[in-house]
């Protein structure tokens, strides 16, 4: 078993999964994490460095990593990525214009070595912007389908929804969608069926038994 699994595996038995939020700019990732935590989301300010947030949901503490997305520091990105469990690429589904670009990086993002375990969730944000693309259109704009490096899933969401139970149930939807993602793929292999946390938590006890 390498170091890497060895790690994942340690943490999800604690419990703790390692999420890396990324997204060019004004996608809203911020928004998003504060939306999650029942902040004010009225109140957000540019991501100059990072922020670690820590969420709990289906029992485990996920510590999202949201990290700036201006151009200048994208280079930084690649400090962050080390056993990293989870993506969450955030688009703003209004941002057209910028679509080739969230592409371009997303592709470069996932080319990464230090990332190759890690799942791909994206959040098709900014869904309560009239004219903007839907997730079916920003799955294919970002090639998706294609994708054979990494397992992914898209969400549409808006952190910023008017009405406060559907934006919110999307977005923890999309946090469902990573925890059994992480499980699935660090205990059972690629090819497993979904299982739920308290499984994940049996498959621990039983497999630190017999160590
Ligand atoms: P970040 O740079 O990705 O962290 O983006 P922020 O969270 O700072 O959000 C950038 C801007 O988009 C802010 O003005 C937010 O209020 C706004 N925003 C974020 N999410 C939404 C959304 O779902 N809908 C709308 N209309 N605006 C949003």
């Amino acid at each position: 078993m390498g170091l890497l699994t060895i790690i994942r595996k340690t943490r999800l038995k604690e419990k703790q999964i390692r999420v890396l939020m990324l997204g060019l700019d004004n996608a809203g990732k911020t928004t998003i994490v504060k939306r999650i935590l029942g902040e004010d989301v009225n109140e957000v300010s540019p991501t100059l460095g990072f922020n670690i947030r820590t969420i709990m949901h289906q029992g485990y503490s996920l510590n999202v990593w949201d990290i700036g997305g201006q151009t200048s520091l994208r280079p930084y990105w690649r400090n962050y990525f080390e056993t990293t469990d989870a993506v969450i690429w955030v688009v703003d589904s209004s941002d057209r214009e910028r679509m080739e670009d969230c592409r371009r990086e997303l592709r470069e993002l996932l080319q990464e070595e230090r990332l190759a375990g890690a799942s791909l969730l994206v959040f098709a944000n900014k869904q309560d912007i009239a004219g903007g693309m839907t997730s079916e259109e920003i799955s294919e704009a970002l090639q998706l389908p294609l994708l054979v490096s990494h397992t992914s899933h898209i969400q549409a969401c808006s952190a910023r929804s008017a009405s406060t139970t559907e934006g919110d149930q999307r977005i923890w939807d999309g946090l469902d969608w990573v925890v059994k993602e992480v499980a699935r793929r660090v205990y059972y292999g690629t090819g497993g069926g979904m299982p739920m946390a308290s499984e994940v938590q049996e498959k621990v006890e039983s497999s630190s038994a017999t160590a």
